[in-house]
Formats: C-alpha cells, structure tokens, sequence
C-alpha cells in the first residue's frame, strides 16, 4: 500500500496588490499548503494556479504581504502606556520612574500583557514578534514560561529573549536591586530555557534567545558568559546598544569605550547578535557593524518619543548591515502596531534621507525580510515557493483610502492600521479583522485590571 499526502490548497485569489518582499510574481496570488504550511506557488500575473485547488480566498479588494516581522518589544510594558510620571522624560530618568513599577510585575499580569500585545500585533499584521524580557524580580522567575504559555494562545510565531540584569543601582547599574539576579541565576535559567523550549527548525513557532538589557546592567562577565552560552546552543544573541548620546557618555565612563568597542571586547561583534535601535554609531563603526553582519532592529516610534535620534538605516544598509523593524516596549511607543510602524520607519527616514531615497518599499522590506533575516530566518518574511505560510491581508475600505491610486503606497501613506486577515503557518489567526484565537474584549478586560493593579501596588 502506497501512502500519499493529499493536499488541502488554498489559493489566494488575484489581490488588488501584492508585495513577495523578493520581486518574484504572485500578482494573482499564491497558493498555501495548509497541511504543511507552506507556500506551493506563486501565480503570476494572468495566470492559473498549476497546483490543484480545494478552497479559494477571493483577495480582489486587498493588498497581500508576507506577514510582518516585529523584531523587538517589551510586552509586559503594555502595562504602562501613558503613564503620568513617566511622560515627557529622557532616557535614563524615563527608565529611573519605571523600574520600580515594573519591580512589582505579578505572574498574571505578564501573561495578560504578552496575551494583549501579540494580539495587538497580530491584528495589525504581524506574525512573527521577538520579546525581549529582562524582568525577574522574585515573583517572575518562571517569567519566560509564563511568556510560552501566553503565545501559544495567541498562536503567532514567537522569539522569546530571555534577558537579564545583573547590575543594580549599588553597582553603578540603572535598575533597582529588587530586579536583578546573579550571574548564575541567569546563566542556569538561560539553558534550562534553551533545553526546553528551543526549536531550531525550519518553520520554528518558538525560538529561544539570550538578551542582557544592556551593556550597561549586566556584568563584563555576564555579557562573555552569555556570549559563549549562546554559542554552544546556537541560539541568537541580543541586547540594547546606541540609543542614546547619553549611553555613550555612560560606556566611555563605566568602561574606558564606546558602546561598539565594549561589544567587540566581549566577544559580541558576529552575525548571531542583533541590537535594537542601532542610532548612534560612526562610519568607521558602521563598516565594522556590516563586516560582521550584525542585525540592528530599527525603532522608529520609539526613538521619535524618546527624542533618542534616528537610525542610520541606509548606511547600516550599504556597509552589510542586516536591518529590521520593531515596535518597542509600549511605554516608549504606546502602541504596538506593526503596519503603522512600517509607516513611522517611512517618516521618521525621510528626515535623514531625500524623498526620491527612501520609499514605502523599503520600509515595508524591513518589516518582512529584513527583520527574518535580523532573527536569523530564512523561512519567514517573504512570498516564495517553499516559505512558511505567514501572510497578511488588508482591505481599503476605510475612508483614509479613498480616492488613493497605487494600493500598496496607499496601505502605507495613508496609514492603515487593522489588517482584514492574517494566516501564521497556514492557520488564519485573524478573519474579517477579528482575532480567532481569543476574545479580544475579554483579554481587554483583565489586561487593563492587570495594569490598574500593578499601579496602585506603586500607589
Ligand atoms: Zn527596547
């Protein structure tokens, strides 16, 4: 007896748009395997489908991209959106007034903040969102497990960083002691972590990486601990470096260097690590940057509400650089949407470069391939035959669209912000705008209890 596997093909039909993020043709949509999740075919332009087809998704009023790519978040932070006390604040003092709510982050909360944002996320178009969690003050310790469980209910494709911090305050260190650990606290829970919940394979739904806060709250030692650990694991390395002017300042105090020099000396200068926000290097660091292919993770909201600066993209770009978006923790960008930072990155470039050098294709580049290629995947963030089945659709049914022309330059400049579906390995997470997986005014609800709680235990 022979066995076959009967395929269950869905065609994409003929969008009013489409962006592959690699030039090929899909103008008259693709065709996914949902069984294996993949993407079997490109159908191009006035072209049949060659696969045999079982279903259709008409896409005629809808612009098809590969599913977005968030590269960098704080999810916990969805807590402290527009919060008084740290409004209108610098850096360092913006990170001085948080610390000590965040210290009071409770099991519960977490889960509901990494429930709230990654379906925020995802119903602006993303499908694949890297967190970068650095808290564990005794309450948190399982904090990482509480981020595994919260995503598999929301069914994304996730890299959880487990971060750290190891210098407080009485070392010179921004956090306060109550959040930090030891080096081998972290170090153990590092590889339990790894040895647990790493997948490594191709169509991955869970990657596990390792990610200091910054150079600036861990110790030398962590930072080269942490380095070799990923190593031995092949798993990704990444941390915060070049947000700030002031961060300069502080490393050339605290270490004799600059923040890219430090990175060097501990062993952190390679194509595994990828830093977020990446803004204020000089040329002869940005040639060393792309020399060893590291990937920056550009924060366009984020560095406009902290006045932090603006990325060097095309530079970073040219010298070898791999560049990618992300949203950031949502106290220094309130919201976490992906399709209105792809709009941001647009912007906020267009104050550096001239208009005829930065189009909305690069930004939404960034978005896709760009920010696979940051998380060290070459299986996500475009439409090609083979590829995971990650993708987006948005309608231009509001009336922002109208009377716009060219429909993937409308989705960007005239600023959509709700995608109409989303599909993450062949599964629809969002149909008709509404997310499938959860109630959303339910997650709503306790997600804002949760916040309300870990405000007045600061009250
Ligand atoms: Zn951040």
């Amino acid at each position: 007896m022979s066995i076959t596997t009967v395929k269950n093909t869905l065609w994409i039909k003929q969008p009013k748009a489409v962006f592959t993020a690699n030039q090929q043709n899909a103008d008259n949509g693709i065709v996914v395997d949902l069984n294996s999740g993949k993407i079997i075919e490109l159908v191009a332009k006035n072209q049949q489908p060659q696969s045999p087809i079982n279903q259709i998704y008409n896409a005629s009023d809808q612009v098809l991209l590969p599913g977005l790519i968030n590269t960098h978040h704080h999810l916990y932070q969805t807590l402290t959106r527009a919060f008084p006390p740290a409004l209108n604040k610098r850096l360092f003092p913006w990170l001085q007034t948080l610390y000590p709510v965040w210290a009071k982050l409770q099991p519960d909360m977490l889960n509901a903040a990494t429930q709230l944002g990654l379906a925020e996320l995802v119903l602006s178009g993303a499908t694949t969102v890297a967190d970068h969690h650095y808290l564990f003050p005794d309450a948190l310790s399982e904090a990482i497990d509480i981020q595994v469980n919260a995503a598999s209910q929301i069914n994304c494709r996730v890299t959880l960083t487990r971060g750290s911090m190891s210098l407080g305050e009485k070392d010179g260190g921004l956090p306060p002691q109550t959040t930090v650990q030891t080096d081998s606290q972290i170090l153990d829970d590092s590889e339990r972590l790894i040895k647990r919940y790493h997948q490594n394979t191709e169509g991955s739904k869970l990657n596990i990486a390792l990610a200091p806060c910054s150079p600036f709250s861990v110790t030398t030692e962590l930072m080269q601990a942490t380095a070799k650990l990923a190593r031995q694991y092949q798993v990704q390395l990444h941390t915060h470096l070049a947000e700030t002017e002031d961060e300069n300042r502080f490393c050339i105090k605290m270490f004799g260097m600059r923040p890219l020099d430090y990175l060097e000396s501990v062993d952190w200068l390679a194509n595994d690590v990828w830093l977020a926000h990446g803004i204020h290097f000089n040329d002869e660091e940005i040639k060393r940057l792309g020399q060893a292919k590291v990937g920056i993770c550009h924060c366009p909201s984020s560095n406009m509400v902290l006045a932090s600066g603006i990325c060097r993209t095309k530079e970073l770009q040219a010298a070898g650089v791999k560049v990618g978006l992300g949203v950031d923790g949502s106290a220094s960008n309130d919201g976490s949407n992906m399709i209105q930072e792809v709009r941001q990155a647009l912007l906020i470039n267009r104050l550096r470069y001239q208009a005829d050098e930065i189009t909305h294709l690069d930004a939404l580049y960034w978005a896709t391939k760009g920010s696979a290629q940051v998380l060290g995947r070459n299986d996500i963030g475009e439409l090609a035959v083979g590829k995971q089945a990650d993708l987006a659709l948005f309608d231009l049914a509001e009336p922002r669209f109208s009377g716009s022309h060219d429909p993937l330059a409308a989705l960007i400049l005239c600023g959509a912000h709700k995608a109409k579906a989303v599909m993450c390995a062949g599964n629809w997470l969002v149909k008709n705008h509404q997310l499938l997986s959860s109630d959303i005014n339910e997650l709503q609800h306790i997600h804002q209890n949760a916040a309300k709680r870990l405000v007045q235990y600061n009250g």
